[in-house]
C-alpha cells in the first residue's frame, strides 16, 4: 500500500524536526540578532600595571628588573574580554605612549563586536606605530568574541590543543655559575632558549651544557656582527643539539644573513627583523623562518594572517612573547597547535601576574578550555591591577 507523502513524513519525524527549526529557532535568533544591535554598547578601560621580573632579565643589549604593561578590559552585554600591551622599554612604547593612544580608542562607531576586522582596522588606523597597545584591543577584543561564541579560539581557528609544542625556556646572558643555577632551577623544561651575543657565547653554552642535555636554542638579539663567525658558530651550535639560531646579526645585514641562511647546518630565523604582513615576505628567502610575537604585529588578527601567510611561503614559524602576564601568553599560545617551536614562557618569568590561563605542564603549553583567549573567569581582576 502506497504511504502519501505527508503520512510518511509524519511518521519519520521530519514534519517536527522541521517545524521547531523552522519556527522557533530562526526567530529567537533573530530577536536575539535585532536586540543586539540596538542599544549594547562596547564599553573599553585599561590600566598601566608593572610587571615585576623574578630576576635580572639581560640581553646582548640591555638589562632590567621591571617591565611595564597596560592592561585592557572591554565589556559587552555583560561579558568581559580582557587585553595586554607589554613594552619593553628598548621598543619604544611606555605607559605614557599606550595611554595617549588608547584613549583615542572610540568604540561609539561600533555596534557590534563581531565586526572584529573593521574594528582593528580601524584602531590600525588611528596612530602609526603602537603596536603593543594596538594589540591591547585586538586581545581584548578576540577574549569578548570568543566569550560570546563560548569557544576558544584555538577551536574556532580548527587547531588540535594537544599539538602545541614544548615551550622554550630563556636563559639569559650572565656569569657561568649562574647560568647554571638557573638551568638547574628550568629542569622542568624539555627545550631551552640561551641568550647570547656578548662575547661569551661558548662559556655560556658550555655552562648549560654541563647541567643539561636538553636541545637548545639560541637568540643572538644581532649581536654577531661577522658572518663567518657567524657560520662557525652555526656548525660549533648544531654539534651541541642547537635546533636553530634567532637574529645571529643585525638586521640591516641582509646579504649577510641570506648567505648565513643559505650555508648555514640550522635554521635562522627572524626575530627584531620582523614586525607585521610586509615584513614576511621581505623575510622570504633571507631567513629559514620567522618569530611572531603579538606585541610586534598588533595582536592576533594579524599574527594569524602571518603564520599562514609564512607556512603558504614554506617558512618555519615560531611564536614568541615579551614579559607578559597570562593574558597574553594565554592569547599567543591560541595559534601554538600550528608552530614548530614556542618560546611563550614571558609569564614564568614575572612575580605578580594578575591572570590564570595557559600553563605549562611537564615543558608542554597546555590549553584550557575557557572561552576567548582561555583565561581562568575572574570578574575581580581589573579591580585588582
Ligand atoms: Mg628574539
Amino acid at each position: 500500500m502506497k504511504q502519501n507523502r505527508r503520512e510518511f513524513i509524519k511518521n519519520s519525524g521530519i514534519l517536527l524536526g522541521g517545524a521547531v527549526a523552522a519556527k522557533t529557532v530562526p526567530t529567537q535568533l533573530l530577536r536575539k540578532n535585532s536586540k543586539q544591535n540596538k542599544n549594547k554598547t562596547m564599553n573599553f578601560n585599561f590600566k598601566p600595571y608593572t610587571l615585576k621580573l623574578k630576576h635580572v632579565f639581560t640581553i646582548a643589549t640591555s638589562s632590567r628588573t621591571t617591565t611595564p604593561v597596560v592592561i585592557t578590559k572591554l565589556e559587552y552585554d555583560g561579558v568581559v574580554g580582557y587585553g595586554e600591551a607589554s613594552m619593553p622599554p628598548y621598543l619604544g612604547e611606555s605607559h605614557e605612549t599606550a595611554t595617549k593612544f588608547l584613549s583615542k580608542v572610540d568604540f561609539s562607531k561600533f555596534k557590534d563586536p563581531f565586526e572584529l576586522e573593521d574594528i582593528l582596522t580601524y584602531v590600525d588606523s588611528i596612530d602609526e606605530g603602537n603596536p603593543a597597545a594596538k594589540a591591547s584591543v585586538d586581545i581584548a577584543l578576540h577574549d569578548l568574541v570568543g566569550k560570546l561564541l563560548g569557544q576558544p579560539w584555538y577551536k574556532i581557528w580548527g587547531y588540535d590543543k594537544n599539538k602545541t609544542p614544548y615551550t622554550t625556556f630563556t636563559i639569559g646572558i650572565d656569569k657561568p655559575e649562574v647560568v647554571k643555577q638557573k638551568v638547574k632551577e628550568a629542569s622542568g623544561f624539555k627545550i631551552l632558549k640561551v641568550k647570547l651575543g656578548r662575547g661569551n657565547d661558548k662559556e655560556m653554552i658550555e655552562a648549560v651544557r654541563s647541567v643539561t642535555d636538553v636541545p637548545l636554542t639560541v637568540d643572538v638579539n644581532q649581536g654577531w656582527k661577522d658572518k663567518h663567525y657567524a657560520l662557525e658558530m652555526a656548525t660549533w651550535l648544531k654539534e651541541q643539539n642547537v635546533e636553530f639560531v634567532e637574529q645571529p646579526m643585525p638586521k640591516t645585514q641582509i646579504d649577510d644573513i641570506a648567505w648565513l641562511t643559505e650555508n648555514s647546518p640550522l635554521p635562522i630565523i627572524a626575530d627584531e627583523a620582523l614586525q607585521r604582513i610586509p615584513d614576511v615576505i621581505k623575510a622570504y628567502g633571507v631567513y629559514s623562518g620567522i618569530n611572531i610575537k603579538l606585541m610586534k604585529c598588533t595582536g592576533l588578527r594579524e599574527a594569524h594572517k602571518m603564520l599562514n601567510l609564512a607556512r603558504s611561503l614554506g617558512m618555519k614559524v615560531m611564536i614568541g612573547c615579551m614579559t607578559e602576564t597570562s593574558c597574553a601568553i594565554s592569547a599567543a599560545s591560541q595559534l601554538s597547535p600550528m608552530v614548530d617551536w614556542a618560546d611563550l614562557d614571558g609569564n614564568l618569568l614575572i612575580s605578580n601576574d594578575p591572570f590564570e590561563g595557559t600553563k605549562v605542564i611537564d615543558g608542554k603549553i597546555t590549553l584550557t578550555d575557557y572561552p576567548g583567549i582561555g583565561l581562568k573567569p575572574d570578574d575581580k581582576v581589573f579591580d585588582r591591577i
